[in-house]
């Protein structure tokens, strides 16, 4: 394995913004990501892990340590016994064709996380979710090697601590892990998840009325191809911030003001609001647009590189759009995006 120097990232991304890594390694298997690692730690330089860069931003000024790209693949899938079956894949496996291959095979439980782009070792740091499925509600074990034994580890579901959008190694004491591998568990002809919103509407409008894992997954792209951009055209990752949780009480108040305000529970006196509808409803982001960067036509909630944007013209952006939410709501949004800098 080869270690570059001074690898743009920009296009490595599907913001397509940001400068350069001092170092680059692709690794293909786990013996290349020690020695990425050892490299690392020899020159004592910070490592970042980069899967597809489709929640990242890179700084203008780019990375000024290793990027190592998660390149592991294999996929191995095991029917057991009582329909059931395990789909274990490689960190780096693109996450759409593996669930296209758990789908072909009809196993079911991934069909609702349809064409997210990004990886599978990204899928379990992030806890993906969309269409009423979080991938956490699938996921049986993950293996990350540990960088300071530089053994592998295998964490069961609960030691991934896995939370909205959030798991254990995106805590202070998981980020010395790097996933190497997930093991999903899915069931042969299992229940499908047809009653989020959109979803229902797709197959009213269609008139089938007991739709397969195949129509699902055809229904969940073709409705993900209406609302968001294309990233092979557009800069975009997608959400740019959480759904924010707030208490019962809070989200009260705010219906006085905003009576259509949309919540859900989220814990025993807590609730998630869209973020999207405070920026579209609450401050008219949906559509707005300042120099190369702006909000999706369809959704204020995507951010967009209209073509030549930097990182920091998309960051100022995002910077007026969480004042104006904090104004008129008091509610502060978190990034989705991470930022390697
Ligand atoms: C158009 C669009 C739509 C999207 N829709 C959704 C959606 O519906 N639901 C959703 O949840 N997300 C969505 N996203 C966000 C994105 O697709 C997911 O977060 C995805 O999992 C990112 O994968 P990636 O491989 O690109 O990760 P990257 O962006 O490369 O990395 C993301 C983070 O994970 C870390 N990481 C990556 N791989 C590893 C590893 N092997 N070990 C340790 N850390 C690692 C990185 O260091 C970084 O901090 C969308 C993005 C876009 C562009």
């Amino acid at each position: 394995m080869k270690i570059q120097e001074n690898v743009s990232l920009g296009e490595l991304t599907t913001f397509r913004t940001g400068g350069a890594a001092r170092y680059f390694a692709s690794v293909k298997n786990i013996s290349d990501l020690k020695i990425a690692v050892r490299f690392a730690k020899e020159k004592k330089l910070p490592f970042f892990i980069l899967g597809r860069g489709a929640n990242v931003l890179v700084s203008d000024a780019g990375f000024c340590g290793l990027v190592i790209k998660m390149e592991i693949r294999g996929i191995e899938v095991k029917e057991l016994l009582n329909k059931k079956a395990r789909a274990i894949a490689g960190a780096g496996e693109e996450w759409d064709s593996f669930v296209a291959k758990t789908v072909k095979r009809k196993l079911c439980g991934l069909e609702n996380l349809s064409f997210i782009p990004g990886t599978v070792g990204a899928s379990a740091v992030g806890n993906i979710g969309a269409y009423g499925t979080e991938v956490k509600d699938h996921i049986l074990f993950v293996e990350a090697l540990d960088t300071e034994t530089m053994k592998v580890k295998k964490f069961s579901n609960k030691e991934c601590s896995f939370g909205y959008r959030e798991s254990f190694f995106k805590t202070k004491e998981g980020k010395k892990y790097i996933v190497t591998r997930v093991t999903f568990s899915l069931k042969k002809n299992g229940a499908l998840k047809t009653d989020y919103k959109d979803v229902l509407e797709f197959f009213e409008n269609k008139k089938i009325i007991s739709p397969t894992q195949k129509n699902v997954r055809e229904a969940i792209i073709e409705i993900r191809k209406k609302k968001l951009p294309d990233v092979s055209f557009v800069g975009t990752a997608g959400s740019f911030f959480k759904n924010p949780v707030v208490s019962k009480r809070k989200a009260g108040a705010l219906k006085e003001t905003y009576p259509n305000l949309p919540f859900f529970l989220s814990g025993e006196k807590s609730v998630k609001i869209p973020a999207g509808f405070l920026l579209d409803k609450v401050c008219g982001f949906k559509g707005y647009k300042k120099g190369n960067v702006g909000t999706w036509e369809n959704q204020a909630l995507v951010l967009v590189n209209y073509g030549g944007a930097t990182t920091k013209e998309i960051l100022d952006f995002a910077d007026v759009m969480k004042k104006k939410v904090k104004e008129k709501t008091g509610i502060d949004l978190e990034m989705e995006v991470k930022v390697i800098k």
